[in-house]
């Protein structure tokens, strides 16, 4: 009986970890995520707690929940249109940021994001993305960008590039906000589980950053409301593997670069796990200057149940950020 106690206990404790790393999903969404997911347990455990009593979804969600869109049912292919907005000034700055933008595709959902630190940044990003995405999808010709905040968009040379590339520019009727729903809404849902992120970790709010990037890369792997798979799967063809993935701002021990490390000295130091740029390479911070390094997965040791604060732990006042990178995609 004690046994079956612990085992039920381990399984639960395996739920609420996934339910970390996986940036606070609701029940609802944790049973689409389990079904349509590899690289974790969770499919054989059948543990689905009906209320999980979670510090950081109680502090970082409102009761008010994003609302679904109902975007009209056109079929629309893949690149038909894609929609961006911009979301800022947000306070305090993360680093040098203070907007994120976004770009989603109707079809499947498949998104961008990246930060920006002034609005007049979001042309030449945009126009980076789009020349990235015609590069990687030559398949799917890119026909209309829908764009709210019109102004920051608007510039004769992105409608002359837009133009001769074959791709039409829609900017919404000012108030009528259903037009761009699509990307308003997307926004929110970075929202929604960035901040239960970062209330998870011990970064200050300045590391919001990081959380939204993070975030986006968790939103890849929902499935979205309008489709049973999400929208990695849906771009890939494959179950998104999870395995790679660990909770935001826990702590982990990555190696000590040959020229600094000593025979005898320790051959690790601690950094804070902030997401990753693939699979295979991880991001932290490092812990008493906040600056953004890289490591590849294999060579790191994490520990999920430690959760540094920016400054080191002698200062225990919240050090505010300042990353060493100008610009983060
Ligand atoms: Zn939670």
């Amino acid at each position: 009986m004690i046994e079956t106690n612990n085992a039920l206990k381990a399984r639960f404790q395996d739920y609420t970890i996934w339910h970390d790393r996986l940036g606070h999903p609701g029940t609802t969404m944790m049973r689409k995520l389990i079904q349509s997911s590899q690289g974790h347990t969770l499919r054989e455990n059948q543990v689905i707690p009906q209320h999980l009593t979670c510090t950081a979804c109680s502090q970082g969600k409102l009761i008010t929940r994003p609302s679904p869109v109902k975007v009209s049912k056109e079929t629309l292919h893949f690149m038909e249109r894609i929609q961006g907005d911009i979301c800022g000034p947000i306070h305090p700055p993360s680093g040098t940021f203070r907007y994120f933008m976004v770009l989603i595709d109707a079809s499947t959902r498949w998104s961008y994001v990246c930060l920006l630190s002034s609005r007049n940044q979001a042309f030449a990003r945009l126009l980076a993305q789009i020349i990235r995405l015609r590069a990687h999808f030559p398949d799917f010709p890119l026909k209309t960008i829908r764009l709210d905040n019109a102004g920051e968009f608007t510039s004769q040379a992105f409608n002359d590039y837009c133009m001769a590339m074959g791709v039409t520019v829609e900017h919404p009727v000012a108030h009528v906000h259903t037009q761009n729903g699509l990307a308003e809404s997307f926004i929110k849902r970075i929202q929604w589980i960035a901040r239960p992120l970062l209330m998870r970790s011990k970064l200050p709010v300045s590391a919001w950053g990081h959380a939204v990037l993070h975030a986006a890369e968790l939103i890849r792997i929902r499935p979205s409301s309008e489709h049973r798979y999400s929208p990695s799967q849906l771009l890939t063809g494959y179950e998104p593997d999870i395995s790679h993935l660990k909770t935001f701002g826990c702590s982990v021990y990555v190696p000590i670069a040959p020229p600094h490390r000593t025979k005898m000295g320790p051959q690790r130091r601690m950094g804070i796990y902030v997401g990753f740029d693939s699979p295979t390479i991880i991001k932290y911070l490092e812990p008493t200057t906040g600056d953004l390094f890289k490591a590849r997965y294999v060579d790191c040791q994490f520990d999920e149940s430690l959760y540094p604060t920016l400054g080191g732990e002698k200062h225990k006042l919240v050090k505010e950020l300042s990353w060493n990178q100008t610009s983060l995609n």
